[in-house]
């Protein structure tokens, strides 16, 4: 969520900071801005809006090489010029992620001390404490060190103080910074994409350092000593940020599911039952409980099914930002999975903080290894989906099914509720599922798309795993069609939600649960009888009478463990369809962010 470029070295530090920028658009934002040093003096432009329009305000043939860069996602005062980043108060110019929330004592402090403030940020007040304590201390580490105890809250900040035009200096709390080490050059990002064209050499700075960015990087511990950082590499390809033709981010991202499945699924699979072990198991624990947030929330209901079925032990699934301030009874035969696709989301993370106070089991579920939670976490599954720069997941939500299904299996064999030979034969329609995908991606859901388009409300149901793909569906179709989608497991539409039903209002039932279809079918009828357009999405291997259906979707039957992953598509594709036909930013949907990192 909103996002921090810097940039110190031999090259222009606009057009660097620029493409930055450009390379963090996916994050979210809804204004921007750049400081820049130039003639020993820092200028700032600020802009509210889109990036093209901070670039139309930038006059050619300027000579800088150290620039800071900001994209913002309000929190903190409305999107406006004003509130924009970077913010510059007596010597120093900051730009941050995050929320200090303390922000409103100590700006009234500071007032008292003659500051004045023009914006309605959080970010404003840190620049004028800085200033404040520099002018106490005249030692830009120990005003650092100072501010950390100072701020309550969680920041990601770089900044430029004007005794010290040749460095930019950095502290984080609980909001990602990274540190790129070029070729002369060197750079401090919220992201790896704003750097990679560039190097692809990084640190990830901690909650305790300070970073000082000059031609050469030094990281001060709090004794302000200088401690030595592993330098990364980052092994992937950078051309899996760009678009390779597709209209869309997010239809790329879903071309490129049967290629990420193949590729997380044959490390756990591909010398059979072996092969599991590389699995964490959970058969000696006496509860699982899933911990995420949105369709990572909706992934861990889809993976409790599947797990559930094959286990004798309680599984719950909790959202984030409920569980980190919930009194739940813990103890050390639990095992607590958090599941993010940023790996940075922050409801996740400060719950994994809260498990991890307590000494209880866990493990991470992360497509960024770079990672906070991914670092914090006792162990770490990367779900090697690759970049996703649409901000609506699907890979990356592909991924994880496909790992809490691999899990489940484990466990299954493990605990002999299956046999060798049902093994093989699972195993087999693993191999076969990449294929399988394709086939599915390729099905028509224009015309699914054409009827949701003209509707302002949608309902999605199911039983069981039927009705936790449902939750992916209907998020999906707010997410990025701005449909007001509700939904119910089947057998709770009477209780309420019939109600809302008007002659033609849509409602996709989904049916891939062979045991429970009539049951589904039945509540389907209901809605039926009050006018409901009826969408199925149905297994092929569904033989009951679906003719109360308006339109249906058949979709390739799965077994226990790869039928989720399939049934996913259609729901992807849908959503994906019918904001296309409404002409929506598919992948910069309004008011969302990649990775949410406040609270
Ligand atoms: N709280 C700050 C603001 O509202 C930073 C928000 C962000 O992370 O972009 O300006």
């Amino acid at each position: 969520m909103s996002g921090i470029v810097g940039y110190n070295g031999h090259k222009n530090s606009i057009t660097m900071v620029m493409d930055g920028l450009n390379a963090l658009e996916y994050r979210g934002y809804d204004s921007a801005g750049i400081a820049y040093q130039t003639c020993n003096r820092v200028e700032i432009i600020k802009i509210n809006g889109k990036l093209k329009s901070l670039k139309n305000k930038i006059k050619n043939n300027i000579t800088t090489n150290l620039g800071l860069g900001h994209i913002r996602w309000a929190t903190s005062g409305r999107p406006s010029v004003i509130n924009a980043h970077p913010h510059h108060i007596g010597k120093f110019t900051i730009v941050h992620n995050g929320i200090i929330e303390n922000y409103m004592a100590l700006k009234k402090i500071l007032e008292n001390e003659n500051y004045k403030f023009k914006s309605e940020t959080d970010t404003e007040v840190i620049a004028a404490l800085l200033d404040k304590l520099y002018s106490e201390k005249n030692d830009i580490l120990k005003v650092l060190n100072q501010i950390k105890k100072l701020l309550v809250g969680t920041y990601a900040i770089a900044l430029i103080c004007d005794d010290i035009p040749e460095a930019i200096y950095a502290i984080k709390k609980d909001s990602p910074l990274l540190i790129g080490y070029g070729n002369n050059e060197n750079f401090i990002v919220s992201d790896l994409p704003a750097m990679l064209k560039h190097t692809k050499k990084y640190s990830v700075l901690s909650n305790n350092d300070i970073a000082e960015i000059k031609d050469k990087i030094n990281i001060y511990n709090e004794k302000l000593e200088i401690i030595p950082k592993d330098i990364l590499t980052y092994d992937g390809d950078i051309e899996t940020a760009e678009k390779n033709g597709y209209e869309h981010f997010m239809l790329k991202e879903i071309y490129e599911e049967p290629k990420v499945i193949k590729n997380i699924v044959r490390p756990f699979l591909k010398f059979g039952a072996e092969s599991l072990n590389n699995l964490p198991d959970f058969t000696h624990y006496q509860r699982l409980i899933l911990v995420g947030s949105g369709s990572a929330y909706n992934a861990g209901l889809i993976g409790k099914k599947i797990i559930e079925k094959y286990s004798n032990f309680p599984i719950s699934v909790e959202r984030s930002s409920e569980f980190r301030y919930s009194d739940i009874y813990l103890d050390k035969n639990t095992l607590v999975i958090f599941i993010s696709q940023s790996g940075e989301t922050i409801d996740t993370l400060a719950s994994l903080k809260k498990v991890k106070e307590e000494n209880i089991p866990n493990l991470a579920i992360v497509n960024i290894m770079a990672s906070s939670i991914a670092r914090e976490a006792d162990k770490v599954i990367d779900l090697k989906a690759g970049p996703e720069v649409a901000v609506t997941t699907t890979k990356a939500f592909l991924s994880q099914i496909a790992i809490l299904s691999l899990m489940a299996l484990n466990s299954a064999y493990k605990t002999k509720k299956i046999s060798s030979k049902e093994l093989d034969k699972i195993i087999n329609d693993f191999e076969k599922l990449p294929k399988v995908l394709e086939e599915t991606i390729d099905l028509n859901y224009k015309n699914i798309a054409k009827i949701l388009a003209k509707n302002s409300v949608c309902f999605y149901t199911g039983r069981g795993i039927d009705y936790a793909l449902s939750m992916e569906g209907a998020l999906k179709l707010k997410e990025i069609a701005y449909i007001n989608s509700i939904c119910d497991p089947a057998g709770e539409l009477k209780h309420s939600t019939i109600s809302l039903i008007n002659n033609k209002t849509p409602v996709i039932g989904v049916i891939t649960d062979k045991k429970i279809a009539s049951k589904t079918i039945s509540n389907i009828k209901e809605v039926k009888a009050r006018g409901a357009f009826v969408i199925l999405i149905v297994t092929d291997n569904i033989t009951e009478d679906l003719s109360c259906a308006d339109r249906i979707i058949k979709v390739p039957t799965g077994n226990d463990f790869t039928q989720s992953i399939i049934a996913t598509i259609p729901l992807q594709l849908i959503s994906y369809e019918t904001a296309k036909i409404l002409k929506h930013n598919i992948d910069k949907p309004k008011n969302l962010a990649k990775a949410v990192i406040v609270e």
